[in-house]
């Protein structure tokens, strides 16, 4: 084949084999270094095609400035236990349902659209950091805006920091609802205090973040909610194609029994139509029916919208990409290349190869990066503080150490991911991991490492970030 290529005779290609002692008859496989070696010998230039380029022209295609047209912002909300997340997401939901078509009964898809003053809003309806930061894991970064939750009585607690690193290692902008203001015991001005010391400045003291003062309860300034995310929207000037093939993220996926497998999809940029082909992570189908937030049958999607696609061969997963391609040959081959994919990466992470320190250094050399991203976890906000404290003066005009997260407490699910997502190592300081984290980062191949003594947290650093880190202590 290389011969035929070449349009040279093989009987010269076998030849010139012997010559360098290696005897081959046609047929025989030859790896692509030696076939680079005789290809430049007889005289060709040699064009090394990734695998990767399987997916090439699939995936974010570059739209042209021209085609670009203005789509609803999609927004994830945020914030700790019992602060009101699901209650805002319900009194949007039903407050719009009442003033939209009499008995639209909304469906939970997994997310849903709500129209103010004429223009539209995507909420994502799996509320917390955690489904957000998965799905940034497996490749999709969905959400534009975060609506960061904090009840006005009782201020900034551990999982509303986690929720501002996360969006902030997403480089999303944050809205603050301050919610519960109906409780007697409400104190607004404290929240926004209390977010000085976790660096959201809000525009009242003197920032650039929105914040307003909600009930999800009573309804109260629901309205003024969406102005201000329709007014963020408007600030990061969200634009997309719609005439053109489509693509997006998986937002959740299962079997029906009666359907079979169900994906809500929120379009990125194109319409997506029924009868299009589609390849959605490992999988693909023919769109057999599309079905929106209201549960009414409809022919297409365009940016911005979720929607639930049937007629998929399997069930791909939150967080994958998915987009439309030519015809069912073209589906298979990029199905059948990230099956192969998946499963290649499922035997490094077995190995371990991604996420210790060391591995993370050759990377960073590798792609010439000048950030070392670390999730820190440690027993005391002053250690934490100490330990932040020495790896800043450990920076260098080359590498300098990114702290993405740290707080008090033990290593958690979410402290995984968003080290997946971020591509961050993981320190506990006097704290170790829980089960479900240890098993989480057994699963995604990420290293945790343990201290008790600063100077050895430090010292490691600094070896990993001149690339000469000793084997495990
Ligand atoms: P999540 O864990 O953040 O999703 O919080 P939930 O939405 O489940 O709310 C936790 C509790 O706070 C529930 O008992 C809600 O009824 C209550 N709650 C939520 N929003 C408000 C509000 O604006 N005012 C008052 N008084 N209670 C609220």
């Amino acid at each position: 084949e290389l011969s035929q290529r070449m349009a040279e005779r093989s009987v010269d290609v076998i030849k010139y084999l012997m010559k360098e002692g290696q005897m081959m008859k046609p047929g025989d496989v030859i790896d692509a270094d030696l076939a680079e070696l005789i290809a430049g010998e007889f005289g060709h230039t040699v064009k090394r095609v990734a695998e990767s380029d399987i997916e090439e022209g699939i995936f974010d295609i570059k739209d042209d400035d021209s085609t670009l047209k203005q789509r609803p912002p999609v927004v994830t909300i945020m914030g700790h236990v019992d602060h009101g997340k699901t209650s805002l997401l319900d009194a949007v939901r039903n407050a719009n349902v009442v003033s939209g078509e009499a008995g639209g009964i909304t469906q939970h898809i997994g997310a849903y659209q709500v129209e103010h003053n004429g223009q539209k809003i995507t909420f994502i309806d799996t509320p917390g950091h955690a489904a957000f930061t998965a799905m940034r894991a497996r490749g999709a970064q969905a959400t534009d805006v975060a609506i960061l939750v904090v009840a006005a009585d009782d201020s900034v607690m551990p999982q509303t920091i986690e929720s501002i690193n996360h969006a902030k290692a997403a480089n999303v902008p944050i809205i603050v609802a301050i919610n519960k203001i109906d409780k007697p015991e409400a104190d607004a001005n404290k929240v926004r205090t209390e977010l000085l010391q976790h660096e959201v400045f809000v525009e009242s003291m003197g920032g650039e973040v929105l914040d307003v003062e909600v009930s999800a309860t009573k309804g109260t300034n629901l309205d003024k909610l969406l102005e201000a995310i329709l007014l963020q929207a408007e600030i990061l000037d969200l634009k997309a194609n719609p005439d053109r093939t489509a693509e997006g993220a998986v937002i959740e996926a299962q079997l029906d029994r009666g359907r079979g497998s169900v994906a809500t999809v929120l379009v990125e940029a194109g319409t997506l139509h029924t009868g299009d082909i589609v390849v959605a992570g490992d999988e693909w189908g023919r769109v057999r029916a599309l079905v929106d937030d209201r549960g009414k049958q409809i022919k297409e999607a365009g940016p911005s919208m979720p929607v639930e696609v049937l007629g998929l061969q399997g069930t791909p997963q939150a967080g994958d990409r998915f987009a439309v391609v030519e015809n069912e040959a073209r589906a298979r081959e990029i199905s059948e290349y990230r099956q192969r994919i998946a499963r290649e990466k499922a035997v490094a992470r077995q190995a371990g190869t991604r996420g210790s320190l060391e591995q993370m250094m050759t990377q960073l050399q590798d792609t010439g990066a000048q950030e070392f991203p670390l999730v820190i976890k440690g027993d005391v906000q002053g250690s934490i503080e100490a330990i932040a404290g020495a790896l800043e003066k450990l920076g260098t005009d080359e590498v300098r150490a990114r702290i993405v997260h740290s707080g008090a407490g033990g290593i958690t699910e979410s402290d995984i991911s968003l080290a997946e997502a971020s591509d961050a190592a993981i320190i506990g300081f006097n704290v170790r991991a829980n089960t479900q984290a240890r098993d989480a980062a057994a699963a995604a191949g990420i290293e945790i490492r343990y201290y008790n003594i600063i100077y050895d947290l430090v010292d490691d650093v600094k070896a990993a970030m001149s690339g000469m880190l000793s084997p495990e202590r």
